[in-house]
């Protein structure tokens, strides 16, 4: 079976065959051959050579590759090895993916001490010279192990003894002695001379690149990247082109659109006499392909080399239907091209070039969706820094550290350090929030806060979680700094800071630096939310726009946001939520108005007194309620019941103690008496959700009418509110019977008394293991609706507490022992099990029941794909990752369809 390929003169024998055998390089090279377009001639060996190299060696293939040889030099004219014009080739991986980490491409090999005598008479002696050294160099690191670091000392020796800066300023002379000094490294570290056959450089340098695939780096590589180990590499061997034959020459790179912007705007740079990657090394600053009025780019110095490349460009966008990054290189003004591959882009080129290749004609709507990473759209919202002052800022040594990029966006601010001095310095201009870690009673400041910072926790600790919801930049985990007692500042390294200076924080990257820097909002939020921009200003909006129009039109999950708000309502409307999944009470609890009553109901140790409490809670909560309704309009707003621990309300220090006994007219120790007493060892396993609307009915009851009231006032006011109520924590058939019979007296009481019926649904959550396997039994009791909360059952599943989660989570991922962190994607194997058996059971008692999910894992764009196959109706996130919902529940269709295609095929 053939498995070497020549490609040269439009004929490629690989044409077609694909990344899985040719490699991402070689399949490359190979169509760019067969569309006509100029590529050094050349041959690839497939993939499958390289599991056999390990047993077997290069045995299998040495004819072929002799024969490949053969006909590139039929096709240059010059002969491997002939000492009066030599052919010279360059010897590339090339594995299905890009992969860095493998072998070092090796450029000019066929140099030997004879051929370059010839190659000298040819075209110059310092050309000639300037090959071989980097030959010598590059086949010594990679093929014989020789320190790079070697090699790099003789060369800057040279340039001082010169006085010059640059290799390009080096003589042919000082380019003869340092030959003379690499071919002498090269024997003292091998033990033996520099290969002078040029066959056996060949050999060498091919297994060197089989041998690659399994090195320390390519291997980590793998691992991070989920490659499997069975792909293998290609290798290309393909005749040299040269651009440092002098100032007609040329090397570059280039992206047929502006991978930063997306912009259809031919993009790239390039170095007059220069060779291989010395563009990207910043050995020279290279010169833009466009033309910029210095009168240096492409475009005015070799203007029919740049004429080509745009031709090139053309056919390149056509045939791949992709933006292409590509490198070429221009040899006595005639342009080469040595690789083309889809080119890597940020959120924002992602959606523009989708969308225009899709008015261009090029894709169609579904391919412009699977050209979009969902996790892509988050950038697209994010506030930023401006390029270049942070730059200065990192370069002026104020780089506090980096952390895990929890909430994406930039925020600069003055520091607090405590919750309650977020709140007071907001006031008077932008606070960043800093704090080991936070908890529920830094909900205010958080809020407050322009950004958050915590120096430990990870990606699920609940200043991650919570400034996800908000859409609040964040860093968590930044180790290097630390936050000193009592508010006394913070310290990393040598720098120090204190209450009220500057810090700024990058939630894109982890980056924290001292100091100030500049903002600015998204284009995206300032159409959609400040509607200080029109939609006809930016062609941004406009993609993205159309982007998840279709989007919307291939999914077949719903998208609903969790907000409590109408603040967060309004916004996941605006991003095209169908609906609230998740409006968590608690959080209306924390409030500063309110804090006092919710404190002085828990602290009652009478029913009495608890009512007299929640009396004053009720109209507040009834407001709240009614500026959601007026948001979500006819939209269906899921309310969870109190579900977190009554301990996580409670008085902790002795002012707010002093204030709940002044109220409650008792001593502030019978307060803190009844604090310690209500201590539980356990609290995420002991007296919360519907356990407590169980033993203290009448907080559910003053939820539930708050709930029934503010509908009836929005009907009266002609709205058309659609409440479902949600009882949290079920484990029993019993505890929902007994809750749904207490929701459906109260809404019938206040029916009677308001005169208004509401439309209205009552379900529970699924998040306790039970509660999945007893779903036919909880369905079959009136139960209108599941919502699995997943973050409860993720932990209860595994029982991995999640707040403690961070000693050992990350040390089993390192292990292996999970592939990931199951708070951050849902474990499908195990915990989506459960939820499988759930909607299946729920779904046969109750065939009407409608089934969602409003954890984390509602906007993860792979756990979304789970939630699509399982046959869920909706999925529910935050509202600033709505968009990033919407487009992944239409991928996940688009797989499914996709493969259904293929396996009938
Ligand atoms: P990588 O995988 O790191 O991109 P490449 O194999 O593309 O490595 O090669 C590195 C550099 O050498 C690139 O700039 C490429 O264009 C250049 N190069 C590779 N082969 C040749 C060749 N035959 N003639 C001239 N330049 C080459
Ligand atoms: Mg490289
Ligand atoms: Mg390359």
């Amino acid at each position: 079976m053939k498995r070497v390929f020549f490609f040269g003169e439009g004929v490629a024998e690989g044409a077609g065959l694909g990344k899985e055998r040719l490699g991402g390089k070689g399949a490359g090279l190979a169509e760019m051959t067969a569309l006509g377009i100029p590529v050094p001639p050349g041959f690839t060996i497939e993939t499958t050579v390289c599991a056999e190299y390990t047993r077997a060696g290069l045995d299998g293939v040495r004819r072929e590759v002799t024969d490949s040889l053969a006909r590139i030099e039929a096709s240059t004219g010059k002969r491997f090895g002939d000492p009066s014009d030599p052919l010279l080739v360059s010897v590339r991986s090339g594995a299905r993916s890009s992969m860095p980490g493998m072998m070092d491409t090796i450029l000019n090999l066929g140099l030997t001490s004879a051929t370059v005598q010839g190659l000298a008479a040819l075209s110059g002696e310092r050309f000639a010279l300037d090959c071989r050294r980097r030959f010598l160099q590059m086949y010594g690191d990679v093929v014989l192990d020789v320190p790079k670091h070697d090699f790099e000392e003789g060369l800057s020796r040279s340039r001082a003894a010169r006085g010059v800066a640059s290799d390009a300023d080096l003589t042919a002379d000082d380019l003869r002695r340092l030959v003379a000094e690499y071919e002498e490294i090269v024997r003292r570290h091998a033990g033996k001379p520099f290969p002078e056959d040029p066959h056996e450089q060949l050999w060498g340098a091919i297994g060197a690149v089989f041998r690659s695939w399994d090195n320390e780096r390519a291997k980590t590589y793998r691992r991070l990247h989920h490659i499997p180990a069975e792909w293998g590499t290609a290798v290309n061997v393909q005749a040299m082109v040269f651009g440092n034959r002098g100032d007609t020459s040329a090397t570059g790179v280039a992206f047929t659109r502006d991978p930063s912007t997306g912009e259809k705007k031919f993009y790239g740079e390039f170095l007059p006499n220069a060779q291989g990657e010395d563009v990207v090394a910043g050995i020279r600053t290279p010169r833009p392909v466009n033309a910029d009025g210095s009168g240096t780019s492409l475009e005015e110095t070799m203007p029919r080399a740049y004429g080509e490349l745009l031709r090139v460009r053309d056919l390149l966008e056509k045939s791949f239907r992709d933006m292409q990054d590509l490198e070429f290189t221009i040899e006595d003004g005639k342009l080469y091209l040595l690789q083309t591959r889809n080119g890597k882009r940020t959120g924002f080129a992602a959606v523009r070039i989708a969308t225009e290749m899709v008015s261009e004609g090029l894709i169609g709507e579904k391919e412009a969706l699977e050209r979009v990473e969902p996790e892509q759209l988050v950038q697209l919202l994010a506030p930023v820094f401006p390029l270049k002052e942070k730059a200065d800022a990192v370069a002026a040594g104020r780089l506090l550290g980096k952390g895990l990029p929890a909430g994406p966006g930039a925020a600069s601010g003055r520091i607090a350090f405590t919750a309650e001095r977020a709140v007071e310095m907001a006031k008077s201009g932008a606070v960043v929030l800093v704090r080991e870690e936070t908890s529920p009673e830094d909900i205010a400041g958080m809020h407050a806060a322009a950004g958050i910072l915590t120096t430990r926790g990870g990606a699920t600790s609940h200043a991650a979680v919570v400034a996800r919801g908000m859409g609040k930049t964040c860093v968590v985990g930044a180790g290097e700094i630390t936050v000193e007692p009592r508010g006394a500042g913070l310290r990393a390294r040598d720098l120090r800071a204190a209450e009220g200076d500057w810090i700024s924080v990058d939630g894109t990257t982890g980056e924290v630096l001292l100091g100030q820097l500049p903002t600015r909002p998204s284009e995206i939020l300032q159409v959609v939310l400040e509607r200080s921009l029109s939609e006809a200003e930016s062609p941004l909006y406009g993609a993205f726009y159309r982007l998840l129009g279709w989007a919307d039109q291939h999914r077949r999950l719903g998208v609903r946001a969790n907000a409590d708000t109408p603040g967060d309502a309004r916004t996941a409307v605006l991003f095209g939520a169908e609906g609230i999944g998740l409006c968590r009470t608690e959080h209306m609890f924390f409030e500063e108005r309110r804090i006092l009553a919710v404190r002085e109901m828990i602290l009652s140790e009478t029913v009495e007194g608890r009512r007299a409490a929640l009396a004053k809670i009720l109209p507040m909560q009834r407001e709240d309620f009614v500026g959601i309704f007026r948001e979500m309009e006819d939209r269906p707003v899921t309310i969870r019941l109190l579900d977190p621990p009554l301990h996580e309300f409670l008085p902790n220090d002795e002012k707010s103690i002093a204030a709940v006994a002044a109220e409650l007219r008792v001593s502030s120790e019978k307060v803190a008496d009844r604090v310690r007493g209500l201590h539980e060892a356990n609290p995420m396993l002991g007296h919360r959700g519907c356990r407590l609307g169980i033993t203290h009915p009448e907080i559910y009851e003053t939820q539930v009418r708050a709930i029934f009231e503010a509908a009836a006032e929005s009907i009266r006011a002609g709205g058309r509110p659609r409440p479902e109520i949600m009882i949290p924590l079920i484990g029993t058939r019993a505890e929902f019977e007994k809750l749904r019979d207490l929701v459906a007296q109260v809404a019938a009481t206040v029916a009677a008394e308001t005169g208004q019926a509401v439309d209205s649904k009552i379900g529970t959550m699924i998040e306790i293991p039970r509660a999945a396997l007893q779903a036919d039994k909880i369905a079959a009791a009136g139960c209108e609706f599941f919502s699995f909360g997943t973050n409860d059952l993720t932990q209860m599943t595994y029982g991995y507490s999640r707040d403690d989660a961070a000693s050992f989570l990350p040390a089993y991922v390192e292990a292996g022992i999970l592939p990931e962190d199951p708070f951050a994607s849902l474990d499908a194997d195990g915990v989506g099990e459960l939820v499988a058996i759930a909607t299946e059971r729920g779904r046969k008692a109750n065939p009407a029941l409608k089934i969602g999910i409003c954890g984390e894992h509602g906007g993860d764009p792979r756990s979304i794909e789970f939630f699509h196959r399982t046959g869920l109706d909706y999925v529910s996130c935050s509202p600033y990752r709505v968009p990033v919902a919407r487009l992944a529940a239409a991928r996940a269709a688009l797989a499914e369809s996709g493969a259904a295609a293929s396996s009938t095929a």
